[in-house]
């Protein structure tokens, strides 16, 4: 049977076989559904065959659905030309790679369960509408590695109840650039979760959506060097419990409206130095609560109609710190807030408008820094 393909495969017409044919017509798709659920079957009972390698696979609108299995699978640079679905699959192997893949259509991988030691989409494209990752399983174990790196998400991108458990989760250098990214009810919990220079930059003439209704847990969380442009984010909710870092260092935030509302901070550290939001609508952190060692916004700059803390509670246990910060915004309310930390600073920083600490600060911290805070024009109320 196999004589001539460039793959190894049986040759079907020409040198290509039917896998990697450049041009399927429509009475080649049934015997490339028939081929290659012979392949998969072969493969996995093949014990000579370490890994099933579909590379350069060339798929219409094939389902994937339901299907187990037990070893390595390589889908480099394989194109589906159409939608794809892979719901309910169970990959159970050392490796599931998807590394250079082109998604021409809808794909899902809804209530997928990868317990794979790595899983790799890298240089992904994701040219459909959308792409469903609802309900997967990511499980590594406590070594593993999750990448979905240099990926472009030209639609809508949804991991609604998904969930990573691995040693490193990389969404780095990544584009999502369709009108939803929904992170709502996921759970992150890895050693490592990477979201650094991964840039969400809604094409879209509406303003698009980012859900972020997520926990996180491990060690470390970072979003430093995100952009998000031309998307309401919305982290309202979410829980950030990786243990050392929740890091938003030199985050850009443009044109959004972002929300961190009823959403809970417990890193040792959480650092918003350098962040920058710009020619934003809203910025909220209204009853948002941080605890840990240390919470620093310094040298941030914040622009906005709105910038609010209301019945914010900073609770960190050495320090609160908006030191060097640009209040752009033209209101800035931190009403009801409370500063219990050891230590709070607002030196340094420069007030353009209006910084409104009406309510009740009870009990304010024995030390709050406003040396050499400009206020231009001076409006500052404060009163407790
Ligand atoms: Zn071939």
């Amino acid at each position: 049977m196999k004589n001539g393909a460039i793959c190894g495969e049986y040759v079907h017409q020409g040198q290509h076989c039917i896998f990697h044919k450049e041009k399927q017509i429509a009475k080649d798709f049934e015997e490339f559904q028939k081929a290659i659920i012979d392949k998969l079957t072969r493969d996995n009972s093949d014990e000579r065959i370490k890994e099933i390698d579909l590379s350069g696979y060339r798929f219409n609108n094939f389902s994937f659905k339901g299907l187990v299995f037990n070893k390595s699978i390589i889908f480099n640079k394989s194109v589906f030309k159409q939608k794809a679905e892979f719901d309910l699959c169970e990959f159970n192997c050392e490796e599931v790679n998807f590394s250079n893949t082109m998604f021409m259509g809808d794909i899902s991988f809804g209530d997928t369960k990868f317990f794979c030691a790595k899983i790799v989409f890298d240089r992904v494209q994701f040219r459909g509408p959308t792409v469903d990752f609802s309900g997967a399983e990511f499980n590594c174990g406590r070594n593993g590695f999750i990448y979905f790196t240099n990926i472009n998400f030209q639609g809508s991108a949804t991991f609604v109840g998904a969930k990573f458990t691995c040693k490193q989760l990389r969404f780095w250098n990544s584009v999502f650039s369709g009108p939803l990214v929904d992170f709502t009810e996921t759970i992150f919990d890895a050693e490592r979760i990477d979201f650094n220079e991964t840039s969400f930059s809604c094409e879209s003439k509406e303003t698009g959506k980012v859900y972020f209704r997520s926990e996180f847990h491990g060690d470390t969380l970072n979003f430093s060097s995100t952009k998000f442009h031309n998307y309401n984010v919305n982290f309202y909710d979410s829980k950030f419990f990786s243990k050392t870092t929740t890091n938003f260092t030199s985050t850009e935030f443009n044109g959004c409206t972002v929300l961190f509302d009823n959403s809970v901070f417990n890193s040792e550290l959480t650092w918003f130095f350098k962040s920058q939001f710009s020619n934003c609508q809203k910025i909220s952190f209204d009853n948002t609560s941080i605890t840990g060692e240390s919470i620093i916004f310094n040298e941030s700059i914040f622009e906005s109609e709105e910038l609010s803390f209301r019945m914010t509670r900073f609770l960190s246990l050495a320090t609160t710190s908006f030191r060097k910060v640009w209040f752009k915004s033209r209101r800035v309310l931190f009403h009801g807030a409370e500063f219990q930390s050891p230590e709070t600073y607002f030196s340094e920083s420069v007030v353009e408008n209006e910084l409104d600490f009406i309510g009740e600060i009870q009990p304010v911290s024995k030390k709050v820094f406003y040396k050499n805070v400009e206020f231009t024009p001076l409006k500052l109320k404060v009163i407790s």
